[in-house]
């Protein structure tokens, strides 16, 4: 199926994929999986649909509950509410309730500092921990359902301070470290935010990153902050303190005690407040509950990583995102699990720390993103190889459509061709895995996130909201709520429901444009908004990148569309070469030409831009939306504020021809 550029409709997106190339489960992991074969998923998933009260009752069941719930799922589109009439509290179902168990005594978290030393929290220490941080919260005149701004790098305390929140109700909103005051200021303003905490200075490839100094200017344009804490990372750190309004973490972690009652909370009381990563636009203030986040968080961790009490998990998302929260904290914790958390960045003080950090650790399972796969591709896998990874048993990734090339690298390099890969799709806005395999059952073929998750229901749909043929392109949308969906967009909830329901009555729209094979696997293929549609052809930025991805000399692509007079648009792709490769004029061509043989004529750039790099989002997202700016008019206006680095965008200006 490499060329299927005569498209049948409209909505139909040319396909670059191998639909055919397909990996079967091992079958001794088989063996000791958490769910053991396809017939049992598809069971689970029957069950889970047709009679949710007795499915979701009963993993809820696992918690402890300081009041069981009525109803389980109440739905009217677009308002949700799962668990109605229960009391419970997270923080509580992550600490105390393993604490009459062996668990009291295993680590809940390994973390690594970037200069390299290690400290292990097991789950006893983590919750005398998190009780005194919570009775400095209370302190600190922070009650149920006060929103609290967390502004930290990767240090344990982060952990800490986001399950004091849960504890006492607050609600946490965590901002990326790498983030701007400016940035920080306007989110602080959004959540209407009444506590900061942040920490002196955070570790970045062996740099100071002033945080604390950040804040100050932050706070000089707000007006909710009563109080800051401050944790102190670095010794003799140079920063000042506001009295009255600064206090030092660990000076007021010695004035309370080390025990507090979780207070008890309704099912669907905010748990937090998140910000997407702003692909596609201004950041939306994402806001999720209590109860149904606890149950898909759980449930997700335990089958889709196949989470064993033996195991050491390590997902390297920052706890910034919301792949951070749920699978570094909550996800791990709610499963009395071994999290690592790494502070500092993968390539210091060499290319291989991270292989390095899981030889050290003898790392079971990892979890990273397809632009992190790149990047250790282009740094070569010569890093990888100094170290022993063989303790590795599953690997997965998130966070973009994973190109074909990268997963095989992927599965041969790290994984030694002996690992599943589980390729989850889901949002800030699902709050957990939606949609992937289960390692162990379902046989995977690269580039595609394969089945749904127990409980969801996506489908794919053209503009009309009817379901599309298999193998055909269209929208991708949710047909039912499941436990850990968004309940609205804090602060305005038009806005959630223009986003998310406007476009087909009562269901959710994804914003991604994805396919269906003949298997019922979903193929994603990029955000609706990058869609390219050329002369009545509709393609996909990732089938476009994967085609370039999969020349020998280009590490990372990008491709957007200009407006074009003839086509309606034109093709514009943004190519980011191999370490040791020379642009020319000969190269552009020749990738041109490379593009037409793997996808079809259609999808044939009409131009090639050479960059050293591309513009993300300080999640390693490429902001196309940029590019596009760049393509058009040569200038950006849109929001750029979750960027990672501007001299990137300042070198795509000035490299115009
Ligand atoms: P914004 O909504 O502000 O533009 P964002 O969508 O990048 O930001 P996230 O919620 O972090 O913020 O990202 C979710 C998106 O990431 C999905 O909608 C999808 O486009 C992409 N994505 C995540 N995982 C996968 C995956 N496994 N395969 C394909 N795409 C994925
Ligand atoms: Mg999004």
């Amino acid at each position: 199926m490499k060329n299927s550029s005569q498209t049948q409709s409209q909505e139909n997106i040319t396909s670059v994929m191998d639909e055919k190339r397909v990996f079967h489960p091992d079958k001794e992991f088989t063996k000791s999986a958490n769910i053991k074969s396809m017939a049992l998923y598809k069971k689970m998933y029957k069950e889970s649909i047709l009679n949710p009260e007795k499915f979701w009752g009963e993993v809820a069941g696992e918690f402890h509950w300081f009041k069981y719930w009525t109803k389980v799922k109440q739905w009217n589109p677009p308002h949700a509410k799962w668990y109605i009439g229960g009391k419970t509290n997270l923080s509580y179902n992550c600490l105390d309730r393993h604490l009459n168990t062996w668990r009291r005594n295993k680590a809940a978290i390994i973390w690594e500092g970037e200069p390299g030393e290690t400290r292990i929290l097991t789950y006893q220490v983590m919750f005398r921990e998190v009780c005194k941080f919570a009775n400095v919260l209370k302190q600190l005149g922070v009650t149920k359902g006060d929103r609290v701004a967390v502004y930290m790098g990767m240090v344990p305390e982060l952990a800490i301070a986001i399950l004091a929140c849960a504890r006492v109700g607050a609600v946490h909103t965590v901002v990326f470290g790498g983030f701007s005051a400016e940035a920080l200021k306007d989110r602080i303003n959004d959540a209407q935010a009444k506590l900061v905490i942040t920490q002196d200075a955070a570790l970045r490839r062996g740099n100071l990153v002033y945080l604390k100094p950040a804040v100050d200017k932050a706070l000089e344009g707000t007006s909710t902050v009563e109080n800051v804490v401050v944790y102190r990372r670095i010794p003799d750190s140079n920063i000042s303190m506001s009295p009255g309004r600064d206090h030092w973490w660990h000076e007021i972690m010695q004035s309370v005690n080390d025990q507090n009652e979780a207070t008890q909370v309704d099912s669907e009381h905010p748990l937090f407040i998140l910000y997407t990563s702003g692909t596609t636009g201004k950041p939306k203030g994402i806001l999720h509950t209590t109860a149904g986040y606890m149950v898909n968080a759980y449930l997700t961790t335990k089958t889709v990583f196949d989470l064993k009490d033996e195991d050491i998990f390590w997902c390297t998302a920052d706890i910034g995102w919301v792949t951070g929260h749920t699978y570094v904290v909550y996800g791990p914790m709610l499963n009395g699990a071994t999290s690592v958390m790494y502070e500092g960045a993968p390539n210091h003080p060499e290319p291989d720390r991270y292989w390095r950090i899981i030889d050290k650790y003898k790392i079971n399972i990892f979890y990273t993103a397809p632009t992190a796969i790149r990047a250790f591709i282009r740094w070569g896998e010569q890093w990888v190889l100094k170290h022993n990874l063989s303790s590795l048993r599953l690997l997965g990734t998130v966070g973009e459509p994973i190109n074909p090339e990268a997963w095989m690298w992927y599965h041969k390099i790290i994984g030694k061709s002996k690992c599943p890969i589980v390729d989850t799709w889901w949002q800030t806005e699902t709050g957990s895995i939606m949609i992937s395999p289960l390692p162990g059952i379902t046989p995977t073929k690269p580039g595609s996130c394969t089945l749904p998750m127990f409980g969801v229901l996506p489908e794919v749909v053209d503009r009309k909201g009817k379901p599309v043929p298999a193998g055909s392109g269209g929208f991708l949308i949710i047909k039912d709520t499941w436990p850990s969906m968004l309940r609205t967009i804090y602060g305005d909830n038009q806005r959630f429901k223009k986003q998310y329901f406007g476009d087909y009555k009562g269901y959710y729209f994804t914003g991604d444009g994805a396919r269906k094979d003949s298997d019922g696997y979903f193929w994603v293929m990029g955000r609706v908004d990058d869609v390219i549609n050329v002369a009545g052809h509709r393609l996909g930025t990732a089938e476009i990148e994967s085609a370039l991805v999969s020349h020998r000399d280009v590490a990372e692509a990008a491709v957007v569309a200009r407006p074009d007079e003839i086509k309606g648009s034109a093709i514009v792709a943004f190519v980011t070469l191999e370490n040791t490769k020379i642009p020319s004029l000969l190269l552009k061509e020749e990738l041109r030409n490379h593009v037409a043989q793997e996808i079809g004529h259609i999808a044939k750039p009409d131009e090639i831009r050479f960059s050293e790099g591309l513009p993300k989002t300080r999640s390693g997202k490429i902001m196309r939306r940029l590019l596009r700016e760049i393509a058009t008019s040569g200038t950006v206006v849109g929001d750029t504020t979750t960027l990672e680095d501007f001299s990137v965008l300042e070198k795509l200006r000035s490299d115009e021809e």
